[in-house]
């Protein structure tokens, strides 16, 4: 596996290598940002583009969630024509069952918040510093914690990555390196070098981690600079995608995945276990074989973080281990993801 590489000389920052195509304004405009400002944000659009117009009536007004609907139109282009009940439709079309509050469904489920080691870092299992990158994302998922995450004012990058850096220097300990967020890869490329050049001189730093849902939902974003920027790291390098269904992967997200194992990454997948979208075997087996076929590994399958808003995607531990088994009934060992929860205040994931 290309997990090893030389180390590499970095007198000089790489950023000045990038070609960045410049508008009019001056501002750089590469094609995966413009796809990204295209993105889908009015829910009765979304159903008309996939003639369900007629079920506008019953939409919920975005506003009432504090959660608006964004997803790229490449990632909508894979649902299904005329089903509700599309496994991608679900993960992003706001639902009023956001709204019913549950018993047990909190704000910070995580414990993200007693965690904080610092602007933007959070040091919660041994070895590993996770940097909160930034608190964008190309895509809007329904179940997903970061909906209540004050992370807007509270981004690793926001003073050059400085505070962020100096505490990774400060604690021998951490091996590895994770960008988090938000989604990582929507900050510029430069940005993202920008971070890597000050992590390069320190010698404890042994990993980099890159968890990111980009590549499935926008592909383009997996461009040459970031093949350029990624080929130049001095640390082997895990991408940890996030795709929840097999439709997710189509033949755009299996070609940037290969782009991202040609530039060295050893390519993750961690998915969450959703009702109504992954809840079956089929599902879940036909999204470690369609994985696979992408060059990407099963890691994790999250049972749902109990997020208020979420409740309505949640799937019983009884019922998630038994599709676990079955799913090793099925499949080979290594494309059985591990079946885990994160428990606040607990030294990692938790297996089920
Ligand atoms: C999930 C997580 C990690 C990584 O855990 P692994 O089990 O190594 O994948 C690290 N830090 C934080 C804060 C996390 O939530
Ligand atoms: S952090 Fe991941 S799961 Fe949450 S909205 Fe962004 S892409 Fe979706």
């Amino acid at each position: 596996m290309p997990t090893t590489r030389m180390p590499m000389i970095t007198a000089s920052p790489h950023r000045t290598q990038y070609v960045a195509h410049e508008n009019s304004a001056g501002t750089r405009n590469l094609r995966w940002q413009q796809l990204w400002r295209e993105a889908v944000t009015d829910p009765r659009e979304l159903l008309d583009l996939l003639g369900l117009g007629h079920l506008a009536a019953g939409l919920l007004p975005t506003s009432d969630t504090g959660f608006a609907l964004r997803v790229p139109r490449g990632f909508v282009a894979r649902m299904r024509r005329g089903d509700p009940a599309d496994p991608l439709l679900l993960q992003v079309l706001p639902q009023a069952a956001e709204l019913i509050e549950i018993p047990g469904f909190t704000d910070d489920a995580v414990g993200d918040l007693a965690a904080r080691a610092g602007a933007g870092v959070l040091h919660k299992y041994p070895g590993r510093a996770l940097l909160i990158a930034t608190g964008s994302c190309a895509v809007n998922c329904r179940y997903c914690f970061r909906r209540h995450f004050p992370y807007a004012e509270e981004t690793a990058a926001a003073n050059r990555w400085q505070e962020a850096v100096e505490l990774v220097r400060a604690d021998i300990s951490i091996r590895e390196v994770i960008l988090s967020g938000g989604d990582p890869l929507s900050l510029s490329t430069p940005k993202l070098a920008e971070l890597t050049d000050a992590l390069a001189s320190i010698s404890h730093v042994k990993r980099l981690r890159i968890h990111t849902r980009l590549p499935v939902v926008l592909p383009e974003r997996v461009d040459e600079e970031l093949s350029a920027w990624l080929r130049r790291l001095p640390w082997p390098v895990a991408v940890v995608l996030h795709a929840n269904h097999a439709n997710e992967l189509d033949a755009a997200v299996a070609d940037a995945c290969a782009r991202l194992r040609a530039s060295g990454a050893t390519l993750l997948n961690q998915s969450v276990l959703l009702r109504g979208v992954n809840d079956t075997v089929d599902a879940l087996a036909a999204l470690s074989e369609r994985l696979f076929a992408c060059g990407v590994i099963p890691y994790y399958l999250h049972q749902l973080d109990r997020v208020a808003g979420a409740a309505h995607f949640a799937v019983d531990d009884a019922s998630a281990r038994d599709l676990i088994e079955a799913l090793r009934g099925r499949l080979s060992g290594y494309l059985v993801p591990r079946l885990v929860r994160e428990i606040a205040g607990e030294p990692g994931k938790t297996p089920l």
